[in-house]
């Protein structure tokens, strides 16, 4: 592959609403850094309620014509919108970079995994069929149908900018819903080419729609009757604030939330694959994944074997500019989450844990003020210290001592987080009664980072998700969809008189 080009735009990233880009109309701004070179890149607009509002009733405009466009017609727009994603798959890889940093060749898997989800929506006609029984009574039959929520909102983090968005919008455009994305104002410009995308593969105007925005845009969004339901991805307590207050205006929403994932290491797995696994797992995306493994659980005598391998690879890493095509591991998103992630590690050493490889003050020639930290690894991290029990979401793996499998096992049980976990294993039964144990809603079998596939569904467990149902696949179709039941009969054979007792078969 050749080397990528750059996205260098310099204008504003403004809204979506009714099927164009809207500049700021409230004259509210941030900036969006390139992480790499830590200079400011382009403003984004932050949306005013006012602007919110006509988002939203460009949206349920649009959403009773949607809602009737047959499911098959429905369908072929989002193939339509999946061959221009696969078409501008480097292109949003290269946006992707630009706003969070991460590295080129990750940005693409990133859209690649969003792509699967599109192409799980366009099997909606099978999706939505019903259920129908025949003569539940004589002359009666009864069926089941789902039918849309109208206008939906998502609200989504800054890691990842093209997928999580498709976690929701395909599935609740398929459905017949109109949207509304409000995505991270750290990494907008991912969201408002996909609603161009989405407008040139036939969506009708109204039906996606993009608010740039803070938490008044959010806040706004969580207070207006016309939103039905709200599917939000990020940091724990936004995630609980989002739940409790959608839910107290009666709204369906699914709130998932952060992680501190453990990968098990037990003395019989293959010590080789096992750091592959981690390394991948803790410093891919500069830990920026809430699916990285930021806890290695290491069992028995594994701790002393594999220590020594992790310290060297880490050491190693090739850490640059995301768009170089060799890079590992690219900047953190922000100065202030370099900050944050490099304060933890000064927490770590004071509580007395040992840090093997220290990453802070990591510069890469040429890019001096981008916001660069390297690989760290602490051995010796106990539960009670803070780098054990808060998320850092940075390249920080904490290694933790277990004597045996069940110690091993409760201590994953008793994190508050509960998002994915790995066990690494040559033991098939060791494996079974891991997953079958653990408390995770994400369980990977030598498998480090076990993000389902677009037809299994997403969702942590505890305080990693608020709501009852996941992201996309099934459990998405069923979010963004109400089940109606309708019982039918024709005159012919309806009784005479009036029936005061409860109905029963006949
Ligand atoms: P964040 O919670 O800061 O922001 C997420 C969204 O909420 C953004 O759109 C942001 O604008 C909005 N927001 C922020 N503060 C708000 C407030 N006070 N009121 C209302 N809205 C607010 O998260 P982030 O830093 O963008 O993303 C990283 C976090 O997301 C990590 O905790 C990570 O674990 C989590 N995450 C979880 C999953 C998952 O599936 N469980 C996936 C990706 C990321």
């Amino acid at each position: 592959m050749g080397a990528p080009e750059a996205f260098t735009a310099t204008t504003e990233v403004g809204h979506f609403i009714a099927g164009r880009v809207v500049p700021s109309t409230s004259g509210r701004h941030q900036p969006v850094w390139n992480p790499a070179t830590g200079q400011v890149a382009r403003q984004v607009a932050l949306a005013s309620a006012d602007e919110v509002n006509a988002a939203v009733a460009a949206a349920v405009a649009a959403q009773p014509a949607w809602g009737d466009t047959p499911p098959i017609r429905r369908a072929r727009v989002l193939n339509k919108f999946l061959e221009l994603m696969n078409q501008h798959r480097d292109t949003l890889a290269a946006m992707i970079t630009a706003e969070h940093g991460k590295v080129f060749t990750d940005a693409q898997g990133e859209v690649t995994r969003g792509i699967d989800i599109v192409e799980f929506a366009c099997g909606i006609p099978q999706l939505l069929k019903g259920d129908f029984t025949d003569q539940v009574s004589t002359g009666i039959d009864n069926w089941t149908l789902r039918q849309p929520l109208g206008v939906v909102a998502g609200i989504t983090p800054f890691n990842f900018p093209c997928m999580v968005p498709c976690w929701m919008f395909p599935v609740a455009l398929a459905c017949g819903n109109a949207f509304i994305l409000k995505p991270s104002e750290r990494d907008p410009s991912p969201s408002l080419f996909m609603a161009e995308l989405l407008k040139q593969a036939g969506l009708p105007d109204g039906v996606f729609n993009v608010v740039q925005g803070d938490k008044l845009a959010v806040d706004t969004l969580l207070n207006h009757p016309d939103v039905k339901a709200l599917s939000f991805v990020g940091s724990t307590p936004i995630a609980q604030y989002i739940y409790e207050t959608g839910a107290h205006h009666g709204k369906r929403v699914q709130a998932l939330g952060g992680a501190k994932n453990h990968m098990v290491v037990m003395p019989d797995a293959d010590i080789e694959q096992a750091v592959d696994g981690l390394i991948g797992a803790a410093y891919g995306s500069a830990g920026e994944r809430c699916m990285a493994i930021s806890v290695a659980v290491l069992v028995g005598d594994v701790g002393d074997k594999i220590i020594p391998k992790l310290a060297e690879r880490a050491k190693a890493l090739k850490i640059r500019n995301g768009m170089e095509l060799d890079a590992e591991m690219g900047p953190i998103v922000t100065k202030q989450a370099l900050e944050r992630i490099e304060g933890y590690i000064e927490t770590g050493v004071k509580e007395g844990a040992q840090l093997v490889v220290d990453g802070r003050g990591f510069k890469v020639k040429g890019h001096e003020q981008g916001f660069f930290t390297g690989g760290t690894l602490f051995d010796h991290v106990t539960p009670s210290m803070r780098i054990y029990k808060e998320e850092i979401f940075g390249p920080v793996l904490s290694c933790v001592r277990a004597k045996d499998f069940a110690e091993a096992v409760q201590l994953v049980n008793e994190h508050e987080f509960g998002n994915g976990v790995a066990c690494y294993t040559g033991d098939g039964n060791v494996a079974r009664e891991f997953a079958r144990r653990i408390q995770v809603g994400m369980v990977g079998i030598n498998v480090p980072i076990p993000v389902p596939m677009a037809w299994h569904g997403f969702g942590g467990w505890k305080k990693s998700l608020f709501g009852d149902m996941h992201a996309y696949g099934e459990e998405g179709v069923r979010f963004y969809t109400k089940q109606k039941s309708v019982m039918q009969r024709w005159a012919s054979s309806i009784g005479k008189g009036a029936e005061f007792a409860m109905p029963t078969a006949k």
